[in-house]
């Protein structure tokens, strides 16, 4: 049977109608909270390229994990601009780094929300990469490899003494996003060995060298400092390739994956979501948000609808979880 008797605008013909039959709508309950930590107190400074959104002092941040919580968004993820940095990121594992200031103040502020920590090295490292550079002097350096590759095994060993110093200090969740190889059961031994085994792993199973992570570099303040991300983080036409990486992190013992950026990304988001039962989350990154402001300030873009949709589109391609810089507008939207 076709035309005339069937008619898919019958369902579409009012509100009502169309909210009944609706096939995904988004919950607050899907909703993380990025934050930006930077040493100080009473600290506000503007992020200029994400409209609305500031790095905060850990006695600010306090307050801002408050309202996020407020609303019912469940989760915030943090990540630190360090007072110092240097080429190992020595604040990442210094238990009186940020982070862990942070973590420790908002698990005693708002014990029910759950605090994530980025772990990564690039936010601490000057050279603005995400472990080890090789170069002449540093550990595991290795003549047989280009100087400025990222180091992989060395890095891996930062990166899981960083988790346990952060899980210690009250990080629910420990996501690291350097898309080393091994990563995944680096960090779950060292959480297991330093008696954190109940601390959970979100992977950045798929990360991709985006053109889109451009304003958050202004937020975190980690440019690289010569060349770009592409010989660790995935290639933008690879698809089977984010495959492999979430088979490999399942296998070391993730208990969430990740796919970002998201929007570009959607069928990537799809395909993971048919192939594997993992929790999976999609990081809405900072260009995504910030183009949409840039066009809302203009005139060009309805900012509200514009983000809503996209949210919408996140959710539907298969994300149970939504990092986003729209987390507390979206609460306010979804009213
Ligand atoms: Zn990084």
């Amino acid at each position: 049977m076709g035309f005339p008797s069937v008619r898919p605008r019958r369902l579409r013909r009012t509100t009502g109608l169309q909210r009944m039959v609706r096939e995904t709508t988004l919950r607050v309950d899907q909703l993380i909270a990025p934050l930006f930590i930077r040493h100080g107190e009473g600290v506000s400074r503007k992020i200029v390229s994400m409209p609305g959104h500031n790095q905060l002092s850990v006695d600010m941040a306090v307050r801002e994990a408050e309202s996020i919580a407020e609303l019912g968004i469940p989760a915030v993820l943090l990540f630190g601009i360090p007072a110092k940095k240097d080429a190992l990121g020595s604040e990442n594992f210094d238990p009186e780094g940020i982070v862990p200031q942070a973590a420790y103040a908002i698990k005693k502020a708002v014990p029910e929300l759950v605090v994530i920590s980025d772990m990564c090295c690039c936010e601490y490292t000057d050279h603005g990469h995400c472990g080890i550079i090789n170069v002449p002097g540093v550990p595991g350096y290795d003549e047989r490899l280009a100087e400025g590759y990222l180091l992989n095994d060395p890095t891996l060993e930062l990166l899981g003494k960083a988790s346990v110093v952060h899980a210690q200090a009250g990080a629910d969740i420990i996501a690291p996003s350097g898309m080393m190889d091994g990563m995944i059961s680096t960090i779950r031994s060292a959480l297991d060995n330093a008696g954190m085994e109940h601390t959970v792993i979100m992977s950045y199973a798929a990360k991709y060298a985006s053109a889109f992570y451009g304003p958050f570099r202004d937020a975190a303040e980690s440019p690289p400092g010569f060349g770009d991300r592409s010989n660790y983080q995935m290639d933008p036409g690879n698809a089977r390739e984010a495959i492999r990486e979430v088979e490999l992190d399942v296998e070391e013992g993730a208990d969430m994956l990740m796919v970002k950026p998201a929007l570009a990304y959607l069928d990537v988001i799809r395909q993971l979501r048919d192939r594997f039962e993992l929790p999976l989350a999609a990081y809405q990154v900072s260009g995504e948000f910030s183009m949409v402001k840039a066009a809302a300030e203009r005139g060009w873009l309805d900012e509200q609808r514009t983000a809503m949709e996209s949210l919408t589109s996140i959710a539907r391609a298969g994300a149970d979880m939504i990092i986003t810089y729209w987390a507390k507008d979206a609460v306010k939207w979804m009213r």
